[in-house]
This record gives structure tokens, C-alpha cells and sequence, in this order.
């Protein structure tokens, strides 16, 4: 079977403004089979997902989107598990947990991608080409990266808001619609990144969200 897949979305538990719940909920009401929710540095957003998704038809993924020594990355693991934040540590303690390690929008520099690092390392399990919060000179970079390190490239949307969420996802060919199954098939690369990017409209109303909550992190502080 073929599943839909958007594999980067925050929560409340980070820096989105809706909750986990909201989350699922809109991504059942989009046709989406599966998600992950990568919340910065945690795996809260995901786990509540993921109680809520088991009385739904939706896979819920475990992910954290880590803010590593050089940049963002993303993990997708089968279970909650701890992260270093050191990359080369990371990477030895995902891989020892069968998660996946992707480079979040690598070329993004504005939001700490990994830039050139991510020819440096070559022990990624697919890079993110497409993240439809980017912009596309980056998206571009990152596609002509995978091309050249011959890894499988996955494109999602970076939500923080509701109307973001599916406006780019993965079609995913697995046999069975659990999440072991669907880290390995795209460890194989049986993935067909679809790009797109949200509509003027929900820019805006992200923007909007943007400006707020760093507002309230400011006289949080
Ligand atoms: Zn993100």
C-alpha cells in the first residue's frame, strides 16, 4: 500500500501553536495515513499523538527535531528514547535504537540547517529535500544533495500552525502500516517526496503565529 506522510510537524509542547490532539485530528480530516510530530528537543508532542492516534486510523511516528552541535536534525524512532546532542554521538545512538537520522531542510541557514555538513556525514538515513516552511533555493540545494550522496529525500511541511500540515508529504509504499515497517521502507528509499507549499493565506496566518510567540517568549523571559 501507498501512504501519505507528513513527517515534521510541531505542537504546543514546542513551538506550534496547537496542541497534539488538533494535530491528529486535522491530519485525519487531510487524507493523512501517517505523521511524526518533532517537536524541538522533546518527544512529548509525539507520545501524546501517539495514545490519542491508537482509536484512530493514523500511525503516529515518535520524533524529536534535535538541535544539534551543528544544526537541526531530525530523529524517528520506534520508541521515546534519549538524544546527545553532539551529531557523531547522536548518530551512534540512533542507529543503535534502528531510528532514522535525517537533516532537517540542510540548507536553510536562517533556521540552522546543517549546511555543507551534510556532505561531511555521510551516515544520514534519508535528507530532507523538501520542507515547505523553507525557501526554495534551499530546497533545491538539498535535492541536488541527495542526488549526490544517493540518499532518499523526504519532503514535509514543518507546521506550526493547523493549515500547514500535508502541504508537503511523502507517499510511502510498505506492505504494513506499523512504524517498523515504515522507517524501513524508507531507509529503502521506497518513498516519493511530494513538494508544495502552503497557500498565501496560511503564510500569512503563519507569520502571525511566528511574531506571537516569539512576543511571548520575550516577556516569558
Ligand atoms: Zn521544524
Amino acid at each position: 500500500m501507498r501512504l501519505k506522510a507528513d513527517l515534521h510537524i510541531h505542537s504546543n509542547c514546542s513551538d506550534g501553536k496547537y496542541s497534539p490532539a488538533e494535530i491528529v485530528y486535522t491530519a485525519i480530516e487531510k487524507d493523512l495515513n501517517i505523521i511524526s510530530i518533532t517537536d524541538h528537543n522533546t518527544f512529548s508532542g509525539s507520545m501524546i499523538a501517539r495514545k490519542l492516534a491508537k482509536e484512530h486510523d493514523i500511525l503516529v511516528i515518535p520524533g524529536v527535531e534535535v538541535r544539534t552541535n551543528i544544526g537541526d536534525v531530525l530523529l524517528f524512532c520506534e520508541r521515546e528514547i534519549d538524544f546527545p546532542r553532539e551529531i557523531h554521538a547522536l548518530i551512534d545512538r540512533a542507529h543503535s535504537e534502528n531510528c532514522l537520522i535525517v537533516p532537517a531542510h540542510p540548507f536553510d541557514l536562517m533556521r540552522l540547517g546543517v549546511g555543507d555538513y551534510v556532505f561531511e556525514i555521510r551516515d544520514w538515513d534519508a535528507i530532507e529535500i523538501w520542507n515547505a516552511s523553507a525557501n526554495k533555493g534551499s530546497n533545491y540545494r538539498a535535492i541536488e544533495a541527495a542526488k549526490i550522496l544517493n540518499k532518499p529525500g523526504l519532503a514535509n511541511s514543518d507546521a506550526h500552525i493547523l493549515d500547514e500540515i500535508g502541504s508537503a508529504y511523502n507517499l510511502i509504499e510498505t506492505s504494513e502500516l506499523n512504524i517498523s515497517s515504515v522507517l524501513e521502507a524508507i531507509r529503502k528509499n521506497m518513498v516519493k517526496p511530494v513538494f508544495g507549499n502552503p497557500s498565501l493565506k496560511t503564510r500569512l496566518n503563519r507569520l502571525l503565529w511566528s511574531v506571537e510567540s516569539s512576543t511571548r517568549k520575550i516577556t516569558k523571559k
